[in-house]
């Protein structure tokens, strides 16, 4: 079976960051890693909807919105994709700042009904909060030049 490429990042490398995960075409697939992968600190799984609710609906509001292809949570719990088309890694990762800021600044949880979505009780808005702040906090630390390469060589 031939490897995907997500699978040959050496994740023992890998820490809290925004990295470009593969290019394909004019559509840049970003690993938005909220946690140290394989650190026994993963999110739980209302954390991960909820954040999944909050940030697709402020990013596709957002001034890239129209570039946005997908937003989604990871199986590992460590992080979430995002796919963006004929945008700048520079712009996005401004934008994503912006994403953030905006829903600590919210009041509601967006598509929680049961027609909006498949499993709508099990979703938490101060939860999205909590780990969207944590979030925030570690990309201000990448300073304005974030580094989207991911750290050794590839397995
Ligand atoms: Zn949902």
């Amino acid at each position: 079976m031939h490897k995907i490429a997500s699978f040959t990042v050496d994740h023992d490398l890998l820490d809290e960051g925004m990295y470009i995960s593969r290019i394909d075409g004019d559509v840049t697939t970003f690993d938005m890693r909220t946690r140290k992968p394989n650190n026994g600190d993963y999110m739980d799984n209302v954390t991960m909807h909820s954040v999944e609710h909050m940030f697709a609906t402020l990013v596709r509001n957002s001034a890239i919105g129209e570039n946005v292809i997908y937003f989604g949570p990871m199986g590992c719990r460590t992080g979430f994709y995002l796919l963006t088309r004929n945008v700048e890694p520079d712009v996005v990762f401004e934008e994503t700042k912006k994403v953030l800021e905006g829903i600590l600044n919210e009041e509601k949880m967006y598509g929680q009904s049961r027609r909006e979505c498949g499993n709508y009780l099990e979703l938490d808005l101060a939860k999205a909060k909590t780990e969207c702040r944590k979030y925030l906090e570690i990309l201000k630390a990448k300073g304005e030049k974030n580094d989207f390469t991911y750290k050794g060589e590839k397995i």
